[in-house]
């Protein structure tokens, strides 16, 4: 790095630490992580330990940059999701949560979307034997009780960003994946958001959508018993998650389909040959669900230190 770019690194963190509304989004976000574990906790979920080095990881279904690092005779990923792990962690505990770090080196194009950043975390989640519908009342009632939270902890953040988040209603609303492309064009994500004042989700997303690992729908061949949620007022996507495939040939049916390589998932395809649990799971966007709350124009913005692609960070 050059003099002159390290100084312009340093007068940027320096205005960072100064700022207001940075130092209040992170505040917002610490009482967004606490309501989010406690709420977990209290449901009985168990949190186990973020995985950042691992000889399996999520393939995604976007392209990232996709460097690995050599040690110990193994090539070993740093963690995209830890998906896999999820559905391995169930078969012992019935319900998990990680506050997981995820290293994703998205493309220089998505620096301006607000949406995303190379390094950021998930509240992922997941347990043994319980359908789409439990997880996403689960969710639901997650978000509301971390907004209520929110409301209460942090009211004079909340009026410094001039945001009055009112508490959604239960059950959110559902649009079936086909109807929202049928009623909206390819851009129904964006356009569904913008509209709406409150939390919608996603439901039955086709398998080419996503990555291997989400259950084929029984009753509705080509479409997954999978869902996202997107958020209010043009925030776009919160959550995405899904029943998890838990059969060997399937998923090895599924791999081939994605023309990705079975070598690469070895360990869930040997744990599924004898026998996995069906699982269910969603992730949920910290900053995300910060910047929402915060109105803020990049989800970069709810951190001292933010990792915005194609922009090396402190
Ligand atoms: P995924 O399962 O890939 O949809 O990831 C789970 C959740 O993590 C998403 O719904 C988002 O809220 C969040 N997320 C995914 N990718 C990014 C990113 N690059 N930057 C920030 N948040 C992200
Ligand atoms: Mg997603």
């Amino acid at each position: 790095m050059g003099k002159t770019e390290s100084v312009g690194q340093i007068e940027s963190l320096k205005s960072r630490i100064g700022s207001e509304e940075i130092v209040r989004a992170v505040r917002v976000q610490s009482t967004v992580r606490g309501a989010i574990e406690s709420y977990l906790r209290k449901e009985g979920y168990v949190e186990i330990s973020p995985v950042i080095l691992s000889t399996l990881t999520d393939p995604l279904n976007h392209p990232v940059y996709d460097p690995s690092i050599t040690a110990y005779n193994q090539k070993l990923a740093l963690t995209k999701s830890m998906i896999f792990h999820k559905q391995i962690a169930v078969q012992a505990i019935p319900g998990i949560f990680i506050m997981s770090p995820n290293i994703r080196l998205e493309t220089e194009d998505k620096a301006s979307t607000g949406r995303h950043l190379y390094e950021f975390t998930q509240a992922d989640v997941e347990a043994r034997g319980k359908s789409m519908d439990d997880m996403m009342d689960l969710a639901e009632r997650m978000i509301v009780f971390t907004i209520e939270e929110v409301r209460k902890n942090n009211a004079s953040d909340l009026e410094f960003f001039s945001r009055r988040i009112a508490v959604p209603g239960r059950p959110f609303r559902r649009i079936r994946y086909r109807d929202a492309y049928e009623r909206y064009g390819s851009d129904f994500e964006r356009r569904i958001s913008e509209e709406s004042k409150e939390p919608v989700w996603i439901t039955g997303i086709p398998l080419e959508g996503r990555e291997f690992y989400d259950l084929e729908d029984p009753d509705d061949p080509g479409y997954l018993r999978d869902m996202d949620l997107l958020w209010p007022e043009g925030y776009q996507e919160a959550i995405s998650g899904g029943e998890r495939e838990f059969k060997y040939e399937r998923i090895l049916q599924r791999i081939k389909i994605k023309k990705q390589e079975p070598e690469s998932f070895r360990t869930i395809l040997e744990m599924s040959m004898s026998g996995l649990e069906p699982s269910c799971g969603f992730g949920i966007g910290i900053e995300r669900f910060t910047r929402y709350l915060c109105g803020l124009k990049h989800c970069a913005d709810t951190n001292l230190f933010p990792r915005i692609p194609g922009q090396p960070g402190i």
